[in-house]
């Protein structure tokens, strides 16, 4: 995504509720909790009738990240819950997905117990080896760039030509980036799928997350998943993310800076960092290209897990899993298995002020 078009998307975003407003309409999104709707004779429909069918904040947080993604969104109460809708619309026995080894735990964790035992079979590849998958079978591949914890980057337009030709879905799970700083959907990818628990949400507060895609029966597939089986977020929690929405573009600018700056101060130390927008990422140039921004999420490699946890003792970076929050975070992956050394550290950057956020970083690093 170019610069201009993430700015008019943000400018939308910001928008999407003033610009239709009536004199003495509330300027802030107001809070709908009601499970139902008063209706009429039955002719017409009405749009509201069950808050399990749809609700007024669900739609307006949608409406906020059709923004961002460039397409209709269908949000979930959780970023598992819009990867494990994408599986079942996508699959069904005898197909294969294709995941990779290397990314999100637990999308590997619903085709092995959840959706293997009905006959679907998934396929686990290394991040890296995506690109040349074989597709065979293959009803949807999941794709994760960068990856995690890796930070591994590949070809989207490259796989989704692949995968077209194939007759294989391509959904890319882009929580990492949000559609502001990577538009899989712009690359080819047929869904997008999004836990904005982390950067979107952002706050640390929120457990949501979405599908986006341009294909309109896929997008159908997906709403009556999400219908049927009982899959829609409360209003409180879309309510939320709708007020996060309004402050993600200017929050990741300065998590990317905030990144940006604490990786050139460990790299002038001479530690080990590996961060898409390192001229020493063997994927460097395809990220600066793909991406809008290298992202606030890097890794770095310290000694062994004893140095790793001194180094955020004596920073005061907080310990935590998850990433795109407010505060700096830094999350050491071998602790969850992760195929990483045991003093690998996976650090979001925050959005503290960066002259500070340095300070801290230093102190951290003459510890080691
Ligand atoms: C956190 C995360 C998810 C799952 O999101 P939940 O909201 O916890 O269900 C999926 N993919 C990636 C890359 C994530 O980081």
């Amino acid at each position: 995504m170019t610069k201009p078009d993430a700015d008019a998307a943000a400018m939308r975003l910001l928008h999407h509720r003033t610009a239709a407003l009536a004199v003495g309409d509330p300027v802030a999104e107001p809070l709908v909790a009601t499970s139902t709707f008063r209706l009429g004779d039955g002719d017409p429909a009405p749009d509201a009738i069950y808050g399990r069918y749809a609700t007024a904040n669900v739609e307006a947080a949608e409406g906020r990240l059709a923004h961002v993604e460039g397409a209709p969104c269908i949000l979930f109460p959780a970023g598992m819950g819009a990867i494990g809708a994408t599986m079942l619309a996508c699959a069904g026995a005898g197909d294969r997905v294709v995941v990779p080894s290397d990314g999100y735990m637990h999308s590997r964790v619903v085709l092995r117990d959840i959706l293997a035992p009905l006959g679907v079979e998934g396929v686990e590849v290394p991040t890296l080896d995506l690109p040349d998958a074989d597709l065979d079978g293959v009803a949807l591949v999941l794709a994760e760039t960068p990856s995690n914890p890796g930070l591994d980057v590949i070809d989207v337009a490259a796989l989704a030509e692949r995968c077209r030709a194939a007759g294989t879905r391509l959904a890319v799970d882009n929580t990492f980036c949000t559609g502001f700083l990577q538009r899989p959907l712009d690359l080819g990818a047929d869904v997008v799928v999004s836990a904005d628990t982390k950067a979107a949400g952002g706050h640390s507060d929120l457990i949501l997350g979405h599908a986006a895609t341009r294909d309109a029966a896929l997008g159908d597939r997906l709403r009556a998943i999400r219908k049927f089986m009982g899959m829609i977020p409360g209003p409180f929690e879309a309510w939320m993310l709708s007020r996060s929405l309004e402050t993600l573009e200017v929050r990741l600018d300065r998590m990317c800076a905030n990144a940006a700056a604490v990786v050139a101060s460990m790299a002038e130390a001479g530690l080990p960092v590996s961060w898409p927008g390192l001229p020493s990422h063997p994927q460097h140039a395809l990220a600066m290209r793909q991406m809008r921004d290298p992202g606030y999420v890097f890794g770095v490699t310290l000694p062994d897990r004893a140095t790793a946890m001194r180094f955020l003792d004596r920073s005061g970076i907080l310990s935590a899993t998850s990433f795109g929050g407010t505060h700096t975070s830094a999350d050491r992956r071998g602790r969850w298995g992760d195929a990483v050394p045991e003093g690998y550290l996976r650090i979001s950057a925050g959005i503290e002020p960066t002259g500070p956020l340095l300070d801290a970083v230093r102190r951290g690093m003459a510890a080691l």
